[in-house]
């Protein structure tokens, strides 16, 4: 509507760069065989859901993966009509609407295997199942000692086609570490169980991390999310643009002298006369207040120091003896590519992943655009 634009704050994403990604991704899935499943959970990680899904499938993503099913029932209404993999939801959601829009399911535990059927003789429509094991991530999962009983059950359900046998990767993001072999090893077992028990399901086990460094554990189909978004959790192992980009701009500036205080708390005090630029996007826009102090932004075709405490509203930058024009752009978060900061910065500086930056801007003060 008229009185919210320009934003004061956007969220704007490169819709060819997760192509690229996602491009690249799937070109090293394929040289292992595997197709892609391009993970668009959390609002596509905060990127829009449908748009970063269109950009995947472009990319050569052939499966798309969402936690819930309304996240994957919100694709196939929007008409998107590939493999769409949900696998995780409350303990009593309904699975007879997944059924019908035809998205896969996911299944752990016995009562979820007796819902799924259930669902499938109310709607007539077969279920189609991922079989889920915990291979040591103690999260989702069936554990090892139910295993050879669900693969059983889940055979003789007459409305249900096991369609793969998949787990999730600890600590892929740290090639070499134990875990990641010890995982593999029992998905490999659990995955023999399956095929004793006459099941012939698809398998996949790789995140971004896994896609990136561990082409033996692609099998048959890859779930990269945070990379196709372009943020890379294995730095050094592809060359990935990340798609959003954080800005406001200036909309005042000023002078203040020497002595002179800055934000709640009066915690900065400038020790020269300075412009100050003041930038109307705060911590309810997605800047960390803990950033307070320590984060720069890129405004002019440099970074400058972000002064004084983030406010809900407003940001201050001190800008020297500069003075940027009221409307100049103020790059938050990028792709870095100039020198500016990136999603990554933030969340090195707060002790937290990007993962939790770029899913944290979905929010509806935000103006999200695409280019
Ligand atoms: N598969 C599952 C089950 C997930 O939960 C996630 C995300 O957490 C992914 C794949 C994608 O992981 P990543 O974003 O690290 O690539």
């Amino acid at each position: 509507t008229a009185h919210t634009r320009p934003a004061r704050a956007l969220a704007t994403v490169d819709l060819g760069a997760i192509r690229r990604n996602v491009a690249l991704l799937s070109s090293r899935a394929a040289a292992s065989g595997a197709e892609t499943m391009a993970i668009v959970k959390a609002d596509g990680y905060g990127h829009g859901a449908e748009q970063a899904a269109r950009a995947a499938l472009r990319g050569g993503a052939t499966w798309l993966g969402a936690c819930s099913m309304a996240e994957a029932l919100a694709l196939r209404e929007a008409g998107i009509d590939v493999p769409l993999f949900s696998w995780l939801d409350a303990w009593d959601a309904d699975f007879a609407p997944a059924l019908e829009a035809g998205v896969d399911v996911s299944v752990s535990s016995a009562s979820e295997l007796a819902r799924v059927a259930g669902a499938s003789a109310r709607t007539g429509r077969r279920a189609r199942v991922h079989l889920k094991i915990d291979t040591g991530l103690s999260r989702n999962g069936c554990p090892a000692e139910l295993w050879p009983t669900l693969v059983k059950s889940a055979a003789a359900e007459s409305g249900v086609d096991v369609v793969a046998v998949w787990s999730h990767l600890a600590a892929a993001d740290e090639p070499g570490d134990p875990s990641i072999d010890r995982q593999a090893r029992r998905f490999s077992d659990a995955y023999e169980l399956a095929r004793e028990a006459g099941l012939n399901p698809l398998r996949h086990l790789a995140n971004s991390a896994a896609t990136l460094t561990r082409p033996d554990l692609h099998f048959d189909l890859v779930r990269p999310g945070i990379a196709i978004y372009g943020l890379n959790p294995v730095p050094g192992s592809a060359e990935l643009t990340p798609a959003m980009t954080f800005s406001s701009h200036v909309v005042l500036t000023k002078r203040i002298a020497a002595g002179e205080a800055v934000s709640y708390g009066l915690t900065w005090t400038a020790d020269r006369d300075t412009t100050l630029a003041l930038v109307p996007v705060g911590y309810a826009d997605g800047v960390p207040r803990t950033l307070s102090g320590r984060m720069d932004v890129w405004l002019g075709g440099r970074r400058r120091p972000v002064v004084g405490r983030v406010c809900m509203d407003q940001i201050v930058v001190d800008c020297g003896d500069d003075e940027p024009p009221v409307g100049a752009e103020v790059v938050l978060f990028g792709t870095g590519s100039e020198g500016g900061p990136t999603a990554r910065e933030w969340a090195d500086t707060i002790g937290t992943i990007d993962y939790e930056i770029v899913t944290g801007m979905y929010r509806p003060r935000l103006q999200r655009t695409y280019t």
